[in-house]
């Protein structure tokens, strides 16, 4: 941190919020937000404590029975005016995720945007709670299936998509019946925050959303919470699977997203020039830090050299600045010990004997000297025991590898021990559809560089990229966050069966 302390005191605070209003947290200790273009302390983040997470549970488990039993499409009225705020208020939420983040303020849109089409999806859950029907499952016996809601649940987020992630979560759990207990990244507060303030706008009942700031003591206070039934997590694979093993343990219903290295794979007979232009918006855009962004290309064959060529000169003309100036395409990393420890793999990259081809490391911004800045960075020639291409960087460089085979790339992405996102380009039908089949990764695009599904699909990675069995949004986050029951029904009169002491089978 290059700004005294004493600065970071003096900043605003951001609160906790708990029971439909503001509240302080009851804990001695916070932390700062930042200003990633300028290196400023901008606000201060309370990390809550057991007691206030314990205050959350109460207030949402006080609010649980009302909210659960008011009929679905009651509930969609309140997420239907909750859309049409968050839609009047989408600049100001991309604002503050841009001024928090980093992020570029067009990118910051759509990313709230991709967030405001989970509670559009949200907004059709009175069809999608339908349950099942059977007349005469056995003779005279009816069966039907019920979806309730789990209980309070809990949503911890990432720092990269202040909005979207969150929204991947809080409006399918709430619309369900359940009530939640958001835990955002300490590093972005303010966009939950202002989320909070427009549900309630829109008249969700006090308890039914609730913000709680903080790191692992707060994190640790949900996992072991008896009254949380439900943990949704995005984040890191070392914490996705701490969290996962944790809630498991504690017998919580638990879906943990975790990291990525996202492999592009470019045939021969791939369009240069549309190939080139997706592959420098996937692994530069928002400076790398998504986790579908394209981070490792796999070249098959001769498209190789001309192809490393391309990337080059794109991604050499990117311009970097701060997230709301203007024409700015790519904007800081999120902290300085983020852009260091980036800085940090380039230098790993060199000492691994990789091919440096344009290296950001110096980048500097005429008059923002302190901010968190890293120029574009493409290596090529990259093996696949090297540091650069096993570990997730997280940051804007790109790493290129060579294939002689489309069998080779695709056993080199199926040996990565992450599986979240990939992306072919080729003109071949064939080749995309075996690609399609083979490859064990969640999400897969054709010729689309991110394929990050819309919201009534679902978004989850497969191996490292996730532990648990649902992935997030579209049926899947219904199926998460409702419990199935079976109802069997008899209406017994004149003519049926006295009951024996058989095993019952409904012929
Ligand atoms: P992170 O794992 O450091 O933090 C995620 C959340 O966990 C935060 O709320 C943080 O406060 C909390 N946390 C951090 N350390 C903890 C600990 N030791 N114990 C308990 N909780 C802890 O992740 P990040 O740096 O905020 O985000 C970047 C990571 O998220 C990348 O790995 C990225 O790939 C991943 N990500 C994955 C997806 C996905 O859909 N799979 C989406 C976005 C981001």
């Amino acid at each position: 941190m290059n700004i005294p302390d004493e600065k970071a005191v003096s900043q605003p605070g951001v609160s906790l919020w708990v029971n439909g209003g503001a509240v302080p947290s009851t804990s001695l200790r916070s932390g700062v937000v930042t200003n990633p273009a300028t290196g400023n302390v901008i606000r201060r983040v309370p990390f809550a404590n057991a007691q206030d997470i314990d205050s959350a549970v109460k207030a949402a488990s006080a609010a649980l029975p009302g909210w659960r039993s008011s009929p679905p499409l009651r509930r969609a009225r309140v997420m239907q005016k909750f859309l049409a705020l968050m839609q009047a208020k989408q600049k100001e939420l991309a604002r503050l995720a841009s001024e928090e983040h980093g992020k570029t303020l067009p990118d910051a849109l759509g990313s709230v945007q991709r967030g405001i089409e989970v509670i559009e999806f949200a907004c059709g859950i009175p069809h999608l709670l339908k349950g099942e029907y059977t007349e005469n499952a056995g003779t005279g016996v009816d069966c039907h299936t019920l979806r309730q809601p789990v209980g309070v649940c809990a949503g911890i987020t990432p720092f990269n998509f202040p909005a979207m992630v969150s929204l991947w979560m809080f409006p399918v759990a709430i619309a369900c019946g359940n009530t939640f207990i958001l835990k955002p990244s300490e590093k972005v507060p303010s966009t939950s925050m202002k989320m909070a303030e427009l549900f309630k706008q829109a008249g969700l009942p006090d308890g039914v959303f609730n913000v709680v700031h903080g790191d692992k003591e707060a994190v640790d206070a949900i996992l072991n919470h008896p009254g949380i039934h439900a943990v949704s997590f995005v984040g890191s694979t070392p914490i996705a699977k701490y969290i996962y093993e944790t809630c498991a343990r504690n017998g919580k219903r638990v879906q943990a997203l975790g990291g990525a290295k996202n492999h592009a794979v470019v045939l021969p007979d791939a369009d240069l020039e549309f190939t080139a232009d997706a592959l420098i918006g996937a692994a530069y855009g928002s400076a790398g830090e998504r986790c579908m962004a394209i981070s490792a290309v796999v070249a098959v064959g001769a498209i190789g050299d001309p192809l490393v060529r391309l990337l080059a000169d794109k991604a050499g003309k990117i311009k970097v600045g701060p997230g709301d100036g203007e024409g700015v395409e790519m904007g800081p990393l999120v902290t300085l010990a983020h852009r260091d420890r980036v800085a940090g793999y380039i230098d790993a990259g060199v000492a691994e004997g990789a091919k440096l081809v344009l290296d950001g490391r110096n980048k500097k911004i005429t008059g923002y000297e302190n901010g968190f800045f890293l120029g574009t960075t493409l290596f090529d020639q990259v093996k696949p025991e090297m540091k650069i291409y096993k570990d997730e960087i997280f940051g804007p460089v790109l790493v290129v590898l060579r294939a002689n085979t489309l069998e080779e790339a695709i056993a080199l992405v199926n040996a990565n021990p992450y599986g979240n996102g990939t992306a072919i380009f080729t003109n071949s039908g064939g080749a995309a559809r075996r690609f399609e089949e083979e490859i064990q990764v969640g999400m897969v695009g054709v010729n689309v560089p991110i394929p990050v599904p819309m919201s009534f699909y679902s978004f989850g990675g497969w191996k490292g990229s996730l532990f648990g069995d649902l992935h997030m949004h579209g049926m899947e986050g219904v199926k998460f966050y409702t419990r199935t029951k079976v109802v069997t029904t008899r209406w017994p009169h004149a003519d049926t069966p006295a009951p024996g002491l058989n095993m019952p089978t409904l012929g």
